[in-house]
């Protein structure tokens, strides 16, 4: 069984301009199962998604959902095609994450911002920010409809240190993604962004050595997220070597089906 929920598309603006069949025929050809589009939540009121770069805009939501439904009967012998979304939680919009939970397959959490689509993570966030990322995700986790926690190390792309502060968040993360048995995304496209110094080391900043050791103290379970902005990611599987190599050792329990 090889599967993929973490997949973008050509209406979040910053993945290649290519139409959607071009994922599910790469998917195909790469050996893949299952494979779930979960492109980045459009809110409603976001009506100009050019002035952001960084997802669909509300109105393109049924467009969306209909063409991964029109994929997955024309590939329904060879792959099961899944819809989703990929959200952050704000807990003033949990009508809307609930709607979607109801009309797609699965959600999984991107907790990129602070605020919505303001204060990325991933370019900066200091000991309180931290905290208010790992307590933002444990709420998410606790509204049940959650399915896999992608990138949890995501915080570590806007830090030079794994300090106390990253560590005390870690453990929340873990602990409660353990509690609620939700799995936990090792991301496949974090190395692009390259190494950087962090605690004087040249390391990729995501995955996150020191967050996955605490994730394996937990028991944590995990999943591969290709994270693909451009279908020719589906085939890279050196990502998954490389990886593996950050995380020589730790024998963290993958997964490939979802539990529900
Ligand atoms: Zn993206
Ligand atoms: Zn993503």
């Amino acid at each position: 069984m090889k599967a993929n929920y973490h997949t973008h598309t050509y209406r979040c603006l910053h993945a290649s301009n290519v139409a959607d069949e071009l994922y599910v025929k790469e998917a195909i050809n790469a050996g893949f199962d299952i494979l779930a589009f979960t492109d980045h939540v459009p809110y409603p009121w976001i009506r100009y998604p050019e002035e952001h770069q960084d997802r669909m805009s509300y109105s393109e939501m049924d467009e969306y959902l209909q063409m991964i439904y029109t994929l997955k009967k024309r590939y329904q012998d060879k792959i099961n095609i899944l819809s989703g979304f990929e959200i952050e939680y704000y807990p003033e919009y949990k009508d809307h994450y609930q709607r979607l939970r109801k009309k797609s397959d699965i959600l999984i959490l991107g907790q990129h911002n602070r605020y919505p689509l303001i204060h990325d993570y991933g370019v900066y966030n200091n000991d309180n920010d931290v905290f208010i990322y790992a307590t933002q995700i444990c709420d998410a986790i606790a509204t049940g409809f959650v399915d896999i926690l992608a990138h949890p190390d995501y915080f570590m792309l806007g830090r030079s240190a794994f300090n106390d502060a990253c560590i005390k968040a870690s453990h929340m993360i873990a602990h409660q993604a353990a509690l609620y048995d939700i799995p936990l995304e090792i991301n496949l496209n974090g190395l692009r962004y390259g190494k950087k110094l962090i605690d004087h080391q040249e390391v990729y900043p995501y995955p996150c050595r020191d967050f996955w050791q605490i994730a394996k103290q937990y028991d944590c379970k995990a999943v591969y997220g290709y994270d693909a902005h451009d279908p020719s990611t589906l085939s890279q599987s050196w990502r998954i070597d490389e990886v593996n190599r950050v995380l020589a050792g730790l024998d963290i329990k993958i997964i490939d089906k979802l539990g529900r």
